[in-house]
């Protein structure tokens, strides 16, 4: 990454050279030293992928036009036609039909899935079947959207190591500042910056890791196109210096909610990091901060129609906004079966534990009494029918 004054704003694409033979000098450049063109790097998404990338410890980052675009990248500068990925099945429903049609079809690039990524032998299992230096990228989510499980990066960062390919980790939900994958053997971290890191308000992706593998990554954001814009680059910046203020706030009363929610008599079930079993807790305390998550899923007594009305009673009761879309500072909620999942076969969503009464709520920095005093009132309906 390049040098340059930190807290500036470079709106233009074509970046101006004092002379001619300035500007030659700059194209003739192998290390491309001088910004040039957005396509091929600029101030702003440098100086956002570096602020980015210093939280989680890596030595460099880039940022990318959204965290599919980041994916993109990643998937195109690492794996060539005819080679493979082993991948978390339960990974974001953006995600997966990359890995499982698109890439297939159109480049040649085929995943197997681990179904359960919690079971490190199918996880190695599945990396000893992919032929002997064909397994070029290992992806995994953790925490899972919107389940919340916790996988072992350190374990699996080890076996991916051990069948000679990295590991990517999908670092969304929890951002750097409850979770620094890089610290427990992963390569790379990805992250729809959309999310938290932009405080849910504009589209757009980081992925950092060591100088080498982003500088592979850099090659193909320029060739492609996939950069992220100046004004976008310029707000992730200024977001950065608080996102730690806020993950604390955001897990501190999710953690309160899950408690009140798992509590309530209309609730059937509470996913949030740690809340499985012991063991999931230890690993929670493991590899992440704090209480690990803004984010839950719960799941109401009565299906689709009382999880509905939960919905509806949210809204009304100014608690929640429905929106499919995590990490901005008020309260979300969203109903996954019909809507970020409806596509799904019926058993394709009950093997992901998606049931028609599951709500996932986003939890907000409002006082979390009046968060919990909300659900409450909303769940209410429940009782009522
Ligand atoms: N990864 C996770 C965990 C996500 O939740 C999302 C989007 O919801 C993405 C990646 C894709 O990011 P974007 O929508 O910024 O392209």
């Amino acid at each position: 990454m390049k040098d340059f004054p930190s807290g500036i704003l470079v709106p233009y694409a074509g970046l101006r050279f004092t002379s001619a033979a300035h500007a030659a000098a700059a194209f003739a450049d192998e290390t491309r030293s001088t910004y040039f063109y957005h396509r091929y790097g600029h101030y702003n998404p440098d100086l956002f992928a570096r602020a980015a990338a210093s939280l989680d410890q890596a030595e460099d980052g880039i940022a990318c036009a959204s965290g599919m675009a980041a994916i993109t990248a990643l998937t195109t500068a690492f794996v060539r036609p005819y080679e493979w990925m082993v991948s978390s099945a339960r990974i974001y429903g953006g995600t997966y039909p990359l890995f499982a049609n698109i890439l297939p079809e159109e480049r040649v690039v085929r995943t197997r899935f681990v179904a359960n990524p919690r079971n490190l032998a199918e996880w190695e299992e599945k990396l000893a079947s992919v032929e002997r230096g064909r397994l070029k990228l290992v992806f995994l989510e953790s925490p899972g959207n919107p389940m919340l499980e916790v996988y072992d990066i350190a374990a699996i960062a080890e076996l991916a190591h051990r069948f000679g390919a990295p590991l990517v980790v999908d670092n969304t939900v929890a951002t750097p500042a409850l979770q620094q994958p890089l610290q427990f053997g992963a390569d790379l971290v990805v992250y729809s910056a959309t999310k938290y890191l932009t405080q849910g308000l504009l589209l757009s992706g980081v992925i950092a890791g060591t100088k080498d593998l982003i500088a592979k990554i850099r090659e193909t954001v320029g060739v492609y196109g996939l950069n992220l814009g100046a004004f976008e680059s310029w707000f992730g910046t200024t977001a950065m210096p608080h996102l730690a203020l806020r993950m604390k706030q955001h897990s501190d009363n999710a953690w309160a909610l899950a408690l009140a929610l798992a509590a309530h008599p209309a609730v059937k079930a509470m996913h949030y990091p740690g809340f499985q079993n012991m063991q999931e807790r230890a690993l929670v305390r493991k590899q992440m901060s704090g209480f690990g998550s803004g984010l839950l899923s719960f799941e109401v007594k009565g299906g689709r129609r009382a999880a509905w009305r939960v919905m509806n009673g949210l809204v009304k009761n100014g608690t929640a906004e429905i929106v499919p879309h995590l990490g901005e500072l008020g309260t979300m909620a969203i109903h996954p079966a019909s809507t970020t999942h409806a596509k799904l076969m019926p058993a394709q969503r009950e093997a992901a534990g998606i049931t028609e009464g599951l709500i996932r709520v986003s939890v907000g920095i409002e006082p979390s009494e009046k968060i919990i005093a909300g659900f409450t009132d909303a769940l209410s309906i429940i009782a009522l029918y």
